[in-house]
C-alpha cells in the first residue's frame, strides 16, 4: 500500500488484499435507531448488531482474518496438555519476541489480573505513560495507584508530534524519587497507547525509559496490545529505525522489556492473549494464577483453534504491508474529517479515528457526558456505533465525585482490514452532518450507574428531547433516506 503511487491527483489508500468472504450489513431507518439507542440506555455498549450499521465501538476481537489463519485453524491439536498448538505458538512469540517463558490467558485484562496480584499490593505505584480502563481497575483493585507520565504533547488535541504516547522520563525520575523505589510495583509502557488515540512511543523513548529502571532497578512492563500500529509508526516515523524490518524493530523493543503482555484480540487478529517473561523467578510467581483463573498453562482459556490463528497472525503482523492497513485508512479518515474542520485527534494515529466531543459539542459540560452524547447521536444520525473515552469511561473518586477526563473523545475504532473506503466515506459524511448540527445535540444523565466499569454497562437518558428533534432535522434533510 505505502509503496503505490497514484498516478492522477487522488491519494487513497490501497488494500493489500481481496476479500473472500463477506457479511450482510442492515441499516435500520433513522425512527428505529432512536429506539435503538434508547433501549440501549445510551450506551454504545448495549446496541445490539443487528441495529448497527458500522460497528466502530472496538477493533478487539473483530479484526478480518486472512485465508492463512483459518487454514491454520483447522489443523488444531485439540487436547487438554501438552497440545502441539501450543508448542508453536510457544515457538512464535519466542522467535518474536525472544523472552524464554509465556504463559497464556483468554484476553489482555486476564494477564493485567494476574500481574497485579503478584506485583501490586496496597500502596504500590505503577507509573505509565498512561492508563488503560482495565489496566487501572486491576491495579486499584489490588490497591495500587497509577500515575501516568505521557509527555505533554500527549494530552494535546492537535500536534504534528510523532510520538504522542512517550512517556517524560524527567516525571518518571520524579515519581520514583518522591515515591521511593520500593513502592514502584513496575514501570508500564502501552504500545499504541489506546485512551490518548492510539498514539505511538518511539523505540527511543522506551530505551531511555530502560535506563532509568536500571538505575532504580525496576522491571519494565510492555502492554503490547496495540504493538501492531505502534511498530508501523515507528517504521514511518523514527529515523534510526528507518532501515529496520518490523521484526528487527520488535525484537529491539522487546530486548528492552522484562515483560511484555497482549491482548490477542488486537495484536495477531484472533482472540486471547498472553504475557511473555524474562525472569524465571517471576514466571513462577505468577504461573499458578494460570490455571486458577485461565485454564491450564498450555491453553490458558484460548481454544485451540485461536491460537493457531494467532500463531499465523502474530508472523503476519512482522509484514509491513499487513499491519499499514489499518492506520493509513484511519489516515484517510483523519484527513477528510480535518478538510471538513470537524475536531479529530491529529495526528492520526492506530486502532481508530478520534473525534473530539469537548470541542464538537463546547456546549455540552463534562458533567454531562459530551462523548457519551456524541456517540449516541452519531449512532442515530449513520447507525455507527463508536465508543465513548472521556468522563463516562473514568471511575468516581471515592468521595463519589466525578473524575473529569482530560480528553472527551468518541473513538471510531477500524477493525483492521474490515470497512471498504466507501464506508469510510459514507461515515465522514454522517459525521460532517452530524458537525452542521451540532447545537441539537444535548447532554446525558445516568439512570443507572455501576459501581465498577460502569462505561460498559450504565445506562443514561437525555436531559432534553434533543434526540427527537435530532430526528426531525434528518428527516427534514434526507427525505426518506436511511
Ligand atoms: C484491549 C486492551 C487491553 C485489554 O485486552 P482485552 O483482550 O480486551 O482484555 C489492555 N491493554 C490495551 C492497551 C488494550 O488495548
Amino acid at each position: 500500500m505505502a509503496k503505490v503511487k497514484f498516478f492522477g491527483e487522488e491519494s487513497i489508500p490501497l488494500e493489500m488484499h481481496k476479500v473472500r468472504i463477506v457479511q450482510k450489513l442492515n441499516l435500520p431507518p433513522v425512527e428505529r435507531r432512536l429506539e435503538a439507542i434508547t433501549e440501549a440506555g445510551n450506551n454504545t455498549f448495549l446496541l445490539r448488531n443487528a441495529d448497527v450499521f458500522m460497528d466502530m465501538l472496538t477493533d478487539s476481537g473483530v479484526n478480518a482474518m486472512s485465508d492463512q489463519q483459518l487454514a491454520a485453524m483447522m489443523i488444531a491439536d485439540d487436547s487438554y496438555a501438552g497440545s502441539a498448538t501450543y508448542t508453536r505458538l510457544e515457538s512464535k512469540l519466542n522467535e518474536i519476541f525472544g523472552m524464554p517463558f509465556f504463559l497464556p490467558a483468554h484476553q489482555g485484562r486476564a494477564c493485567e489480573n494476574i500481574l497485579a496480584q503478584v506485583l501490586v499490593s496496597p500502596g504500590s505505584v505503577v507509573p505509565m505513560n498512561y492508563h488503560f480502563t482495565t489496566t487501572k481497575a486491576h491495579i486499584t483493585l489490588n490497591g495500587g495507584t497509577v500515575e501516568e507520565l505521557v509527555a505533554d504533547a500527549g494530552l494535546e488535541v492537535v500536534s504534528v508530534h510523532p510520538f504522542k504516547g512517550n512517556m517524560d522520563v524527567a516525571k518518571l525520575r520524579d515519581v520514583i524519587g518522591l515515591h521511593g523505589v520500593d513502592k514502584i510495583a513496575f514501570v508500564r509502557m502501552e504500545a499504541g497507547t489506546n485512551l490518548i488515540g492510539g498514539q505511538p512511543f518511539s523505540v527511543q523513548n522506551l530505551a531511555d525509559i530502560r535506563r532509568v529502571c536500571d538505575e532504580s532497578g525496576l522491571m519494565l512492563v510492555m502492554d503490547a496490545s496495540l504493538l501492531a500500529d505502534n511498530l508501523h509508526f515507528i517504521k514511518e516515523r523514527e529515523e534510526a529505525c528507518k532501515d529496520l524490518s518490523i521484526r528487527e524493530i520488535t525484537r529491539r523493543m522487546a530486548d528492552l522489556c522484562d515483560v511484555i503482555y497482549f491482548s490477542a484480540r488486537k495484536l495477531g487478529c484472533a482472540r486471547g492473549g498472553g504475557m511473555c517473561i524474562r525472569s524465571e523467578e517471576l514466571y513462577r510467581r505468577m504461573r499458578g494464577l494460570v490455571p486458577l483463573y485461565e485454564g491450564f498453562l498450555t491453553y490458558g482459556g484460548m481454544s485451540v483453534r485461536e491460537m493457531e490463528a494467532l500463531t499465523v497472525g502474530l508472523e503476519e503482523t512482522m509484514d509491513e504491508e499487513v499491519i499499514n492497513q489499518g492506520p493509513q485508512f484511519i489516515g484517510f479518515m483523519v484527513d477528510e474529517l480535518v478538510k471538513r474542520g470537524i475536531p479529530v485527534i491529529t495526528p492520526a494515529g492506530g486502532l481508530g479515528c478520534h473525534i473530539n466531543a469537548m470541542q464538537f459539542v463546547d456546549h455540552i459540560p463534562q458533567a454531562q457526558y459530551p462523548a457519551g452524547a456524541l456517540a449516541s447521536a452519531l449512532y442515530i444520525a449513520g447507525g455507527i456505533r463508536g465508543m465513548e473515552r472521556g468522563t463516562l469511561s473514568e471511575q468516581r473518586e471515592p468521595d463519589g465525585s466525578e473524575l473529569f477526563a482530560n480528553m472527551e473523545l468518541v473513538r471510531l475504532a477500524m477493525p483492521r482490514r474490515v470497512f471498504t473506503l466507501s464506508q469510510v466515506k459514507y461515515a465522514v459524511d454522517r459525521l460532517e452532518w452530524l458537525y452542521a448540527n451540532r447545537r441539537l445535540i444535548g447532554g446525558l444523565v445516568f439512570t443507572e450507574e455501576p459501581e465498577i466499569l460502569r462505561f460498559f454497562y450504565g445506562r443514561l437518558a437525555p436531559v432534553s428531547d434533543w434526540q427527537n428533534e435530532l430526528v426531525a432535522q434528518f428527516r427534514k434533510d434526507f427525505g426518506d433516506s436511511l
